[in-house]
């Protein structure tokens, strides 16, 4: 229940584009904060003004009250109401706190009443009985508007010597807080006007302040802008805030990623352009000169037919090879894993490529310290085996060797391709890797290489998660090690639990 409240809450505040603003949070909470405090003083002052005002016409009423009841003693009022004097006090205190006065004796009678209702009557209350045994009560009756209070009508008696006071009667009087309400009315009406205008002026900065605060959020939007719009390619700079500047800062290092994947990307399209253009020129001079001779004899015909076979085959590789290129570099979502017998898979490669070493004269020798089973793509995996047997062979020496050495432990496989053969220099370690880049152009050329091959190795041993590395010397040979985990491990981490 909880999650679907959060679920439908998130869902609208995703919708509704004002929730989603920044600009809109800044103003609510600048609001919030320059508003609120207003209205919790107003209320507070003006209930702290009621409850002050209160006490002081308590104190006011009770003082005035403790005096009449010194004149009510000394005309015995108590037994005798016809006093005109006491009548009138009575009468002008009642008229003045706008308040009714009820004079009790001893025995809870009500002797004097201003409102003349209850004369004769028992008055028996809680606050009478507690003001008997002399002690003054108050009680603010907020819904009606007035103040209730008992006062006692004492008198001083020494008993044993010691000096007391005996309640001989209560008084009940009530005063009206009208005025009390009326006053604080009119302050809380001075209250609100004075916080509608301080919250006119405090709209009116936050909604200023607000926009400022926003806008270099906003530079950098136009920033962005720019460069997408092609006006500029240049790092953008927009350094009013911390956040602003981190957000620049990512920005510029993908512009200068994009910037270093284009070049990469004009430079591979510049390569390939020449590759594939290379046969097919050689294809047109030989078919050319075989076009200006009139009279060719058959044989060179053979010959120049046989020389335009190889360069189409050689540029039916090198397309063959870029899209194995192109495929290796998509998404892994091509991987096709399955449990593949390492050694099995290296012995069928070894038995294609023995005929070409046989050619050259090369022997190969496989050894494998344990068999091997693992979690792989069969076929990227032989395409890894097939380019670095081949390469071994091909970069050879007359009556040389190459030898594959596999083993594992629990984790990863590594296989060792390493030969006799002419060996790579350590300043080229770096880039045989990259596609097209060949240690000697024109013997690579030669022998039938388009420099792809090792660039289709890596990728799909990264594919796999795995690494290569590559150590040689110059004339002697080169040694080329593959380990790959023997579990694929998917993108982000997680093992594949295929069994
Ligand atoms: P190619 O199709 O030219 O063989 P690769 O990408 O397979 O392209 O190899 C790149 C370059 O690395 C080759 O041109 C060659 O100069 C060098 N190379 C690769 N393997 C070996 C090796 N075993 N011994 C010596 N040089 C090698």
């Amino acid at each position: 229940m909880h999650f679907e409240k959060k679920d439908f809450l998130g869902r609208l505040i995703h919708k509704v584009p004002i929730f989603r603003s920044l600009k809109v949070y800044i103003f609510v909470l600048m609001l919030i904060i320059g508003i609120v405090p207003s209205i919790i003083m107003r209320i507070g002052i003006l209930q702290n003004y009621e409850e002050r005002a209160v006490t002081l016409r308590v104190s006011d009423v009770t003082t005035q009250y403790k005096i009449i009841a010194n004149h009510l003693l000394n005309y015995n009022y108590l037994q005798d109401t016809s006093s005109d004097v006491i009548n009138a006090e009575l009468e002008q205190m009642s008229n003045l706190y706008d308040g009714r006065v009820l004079i009790i004796n001893a025995n809870f009678r009500v002797v004097k009443d201003t409102y003349a209702i209850s004369e004769g009557k028992t008055m028996i209350s809680e606050e009478v009985i507690k003001c008997f045994k002399g002690e003054s009560t108050s009680r603010h009756d907020k819904k009606n508007g007035y103040i209730e209070m008992t006062i006692p009508i004492a008198e001083q008696v020494t008993v044993d010597g010691e000096e007391t006071s005996k309640v001989k009667g209560v008084i009940l009087a009530s005063a009206s807080t009208d005025s009390i309400v009326t006053t604080l009315e009119i302050l809380s009406r001075k209250a609100l006007i004075l916080e509608i205008v301080m919250a006119i002026i405090i709209v009116g900065i936050v909604f200023f302040f607000s926009h400022i605060l926003i806008r270099p959020f906003n530079r950098v939007t136009q920033a962005i802008s720019e460069v997408k719009d092609g006006y500029t390619d240049e790092p953008i700079s927009v350094p009013d805030y911390i956040e602003t500047e981190h957000i620049v800062d990512a920005f510029n290092q993908l512009l200068a990623r994009m910037k270093v994947l284009n070049d990469s990307r004009q430079e591979f399209v510049a390569n390939v352009s020449h590759e594939l253009k290379t046969p097919m020129t050689s294809v047109k001079v030989l078919a050319d000169s075989l076009n200006g001779q009139p009279d060719v004899p058959v044989e060179l015909y053979r010959e120049f037919m046989q020389d335009i076979t190889e360069e189409i085959e050689r540029e039916n590789k090198i397309i063959n090879d870029l899209l194995s290129l192109v495929k290796l570099d998509k998404t892994e979502a091509k991987m096709d894993i399955s449990t593949v017998d390492i050694n099995g898979l290296l012995e069928t490669t070894l038995k294609r490529l023995r005929p070409i070493a046989r050619k050259r004269d090369v022997e190969v020798v496989f050894e494998s310290i344990r068999p091997v089973t693992a979690e792989v793509d069969e076929v990227k995996i032989s395409q890894i085996f097939t380019n670095l047997v081949e390469n071994a062979i091909k970069y050879n020496k007359e009556h040389g060797w190459v030898k594959v050495l596999l083993d594992a432990d629990h984790q990863f496989f590594t296989v060792e391709i390493s030969d006799s053969g002419i060996g790579i220099g350590e300043a080229d370690y770096e880039h045989i890797f990259e596609r097209f880049y060949r240690v000697d152009k024109s013997h690579s050329r030669e022998i039938g290489g388009t420099g792809l091959g090792l660039s289709i190795t890596r990728n799909a041993v990264l594919l796999h998660r795995g690494s290569i590395k590559v150590s040689s010397v110059e004339g002697e040979g080169t040694c080329f090690t593959v380990k790959i985990p023997l579990t694929y491990i998917k993108a982000g981490g997680m093992r594949d639990d295929r069994s």
